[in-house]
């Protein structure tokens, strides 16, 4: 079978093949702890739940226009009034089939072959692939612990030419939860405000921040940076509701249009009860966030010192999201890492680190290749305390066999 160029630029998800292979093992009845994919743990909210069941009982469970409801819509405008002073016309706003798809449909509207999309790295494991399949090229900015993972202005500037057609701004980031302040982002702004290109700011993370981080996005800015930035976010990860596959983008009502044209051809409408469910998450009672949010806090303190005190593993400690994400490049110099390398024979350090971590500590982590740096690999603490210390404990043991 020959199969398309785009589909063949493409790899499968590790963060996706991560949890799979976690839940294979466990249905084989195998103990296998689960850090693998950004999935909070609690339960969607009662309310939200609730909402759902009223609309599959009223009747809405029919097709809706291929963007969303209007209903939606129009909780999206308001909480971008309420969350983030920013104003949008209800033509300025698309929903889609979960976060993912917000990034995936607005790609395939503005990505030409060779267009460039700046991507800074260590990235969510799906931007550069998403790229690729639009015959576009990601290309990256790397940063390192030692600037808090975070681009700086002359960095951006370099990297801009007459093909930047996009510049991708996830903060909070997965996988490294560094957070821009306002300062911060005034200064890429600066490089920003008069480039013709998009600014695609992904705030998936947005109400998961810590030690009182006040979350900005970088359209607040000005006008000029407003116009030209699409706004992405989702229900997934601040309302707990993964599967229920709701992500919305507003902007450039043009933009929004085309997105709606490619929806409209492809997976029409996100599911209807589901967009019901979502009007709810946004427009309900917001203090159901509250506990989920001192649960992640305890666990962040807890992982990132557990980390650090594992031979060969430097954590930063990180201002947003629930993902911590080790520096591992000493561990690779260990005595006993040649035995890893030897046995899993993997192209890359960071998957021999994590294949072995599986096979050894029965722990499931992402390796930080695909996130495009080999140094590190990624833990998700959106799970259970116990489960944490457990993991944790197994990492430790296993990594100091190595020593
Ligand atoms: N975004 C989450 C993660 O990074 C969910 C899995 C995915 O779609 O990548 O784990």
């Amino acid at each position: 079978m020959k199969f398309s160029d785009r589909i063949q630029r493409v790899k499968p998800s590790p963060t996706l093949a991560v949890t799979a292979m976690a839940a294979q093992l466990q249905s084989q009845g195998i103990d296998v702890i689960g850090f693998g994919s950004g999935e909070p743990d609690f339960d969607t909210p009662q309310n939200i739940k609730e909402a759902a069941i009223k609309a599959i009982n009223s009747g809405k469970t029919k097709y809706t226009p291929s963007g969303g409801i209007p209903e939606l819509k129009e909780a999206v405008v308001k909480k971008f009034k309420r969350d983030n002073n920013l104003e949008y016309q209800l033509s300025e706003v698309i929903i889609n089939c979960g976060g993912k798809h917000s990034f995936y449909n607005l790609i395939q509207v503005i990505i030409d072959d060779g267009d460039e999309v700046i991507i800074p790295s260590p990235y969510w494991v799906s931007y550069p692939d998403m790229v690729l399949l639009a015959g576009g090229k990601p290309v990256f900015i790397e940063t390192d612990i030692s600037t808090g993972f975070k681009i700086k202005p002359q960095q951006l500037e370099q990297k801009i030419t007459s093909k930047t057609k996009a510049v991708v701004i996830n903060s909070p980031s997965n996988p490294t939860g560094a957070a821009y302040t306002r300062h911060e982002l005034e200064e890429l702004a600066r490089v920003l405000e008069d480039k013709d290109l998009i600014i695609i700011s992904d705030d998936i993370y947005e109400t998961i921040v810590y030690d009182g981080f006040k979350f900005f996005n970088i359209a607040n800015i000005s006008e000029k940076i407003k116009e030209k930035t699409i706004v992405l976010n989702g229900v997934s990860k601040t309302y707990a509701m993964t599967g229920w596959r709701i992500g919305y983008a507003a902007g450039n009502s043009d933009i929004i249009k085309k997105m709606d044209i490619l929806q409209g051809q492809s997976t029409s409408n996100p599911t209807t009860i589901s967009q019901w469910a979502a009007v709810e998450a946004l427009s309900g009672d917001q203090s159901v966030l509250d506990h989920m949010l001192v649960a992640f806090d305890r666990r962040r303190n807890f992982v990132v010192d557990g980390l650090n005190n594992i031979p060969g593993l430097k954590c930063y400690k990180p201002e947003g999201a629930f993902y911590a994400f080790p520096d591992c490049s000493e561990v690779y110099k260990l005595k006993g890492w040649s035995k890893v390398s030897e046995k899993y024979k993997d192209d890359y350090k960071s998957s021999s680190l994590c294949a072995y971590l599986m096979e050894e500590a029965r722990t499931a982590v992402v390796p930080g290749i695909g996130f495009g740096n080999d140094n590190y690999f990624r833990i998700s603490f959106a799970t259970s305390d116990e489960k944490l210390k457990e993991g944790l404990k197994r990492i430790k043991e296993a990594i100091e066999k190595l020593v």
